[in-house]
């Protein structure tokens, strides 16, 4: 089936542009151990938001949803010493796994773990930020652009994950709150005069899904 020809194309791309990353499988292997579920970002998908931090130079990050932190460290690097993450989890065990995690791997110095739900986190911070990246509960991705735009500025960048979900955002007989959540978000990124956005689908290890991506623009 083509999701193995899918798979077996990102493993071949991650072999050459992501490559042995001791740090990156040792935190995948903690969280295993952990019996957190794999639903951090694929490599690829990793490797990505990293570059994209750095073309935009950004020095302080946020993102909502850490799991064990593998999405973590990688905008972590992306940032560097001088730079700062703060990354919202809502499940206190996760928290734990992620601060080992971005220690063993060198960053945990430049990152600020919140727990609790987001919705009552992001009120306590103060931005701007420079890039945003959601991948939490996704039934509040508008709730989290909102709340995104209120800590950005001009130029902040806005990645927001899983919005196609294996189409099911185009099927309008498919009643997922997760899919009905991404038809929102759409909807919010298009009426929204102060972003300007996209959203592109992928393939690859997690399968077919896709993300939004927004820029604030005043
Ligand atoms: N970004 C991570 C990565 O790629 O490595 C994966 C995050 S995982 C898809 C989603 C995480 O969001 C889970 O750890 C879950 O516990 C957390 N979460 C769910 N609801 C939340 C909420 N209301 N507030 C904060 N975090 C929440």
């Amino acid at each position: 089936p083509m999701s193995e020809n899918w798979s077996a194309t990102d493993t071949y791309l991650a072999d050459f542009l992501v490559g042995d990353d001791p740090a990156l499988d040792d935190a995948l292997a903690a969280n295993a151990a952990a019996g957190l579920r794999p639903i951090d970002v694929a490599p690829v998908q990793g490797k990505f938001l990293h570059l994209l931090a750095r073309i935009r130079g950004a020095r302080r990050v946020l993102e909502i949803g850490t799991l064990g932190g593998y999405s973590t460290i990688w905008l972590a690097r992306a940032v560097g010493e001088s730079g700062h993450v703060t990354t919202l989890e809502y499940e206190p065990r996760h928290a734990e796994v992620a601060r080992g995690n971005l220690d063993r791997a060198g960053v945990g110095d430049r990152v600020d773990i919140r727990v609790g739900a987001a919705l009552d986190t992001l009120p306590e911070l103060e931005g701007p930020f420079d890039l945003v990246f959601i991948d939490a509960d996704k039934e509040n991705n508008s709730n989290y652009v909102r709340e995104a735009l209120r800590l950005s500025r001009p130029g902040t960048v806005i990645v927001v994950d899983n919005v196609v979900r294996a189409g099911a955002i185009s099927d309008l007989d498919d009643d997922d709150p997760n899919a009905r959540a991404s038809r929102e978000l759409v909807a919010v990124l298009a009426a929204e005069p102060r972003l300007d956005a996209t959203a592109l689908q992928t393939v690859g290890v997690k399968g077919w899904d896709g993300f939004a991506l927004a820029l604030v623009v005043e």
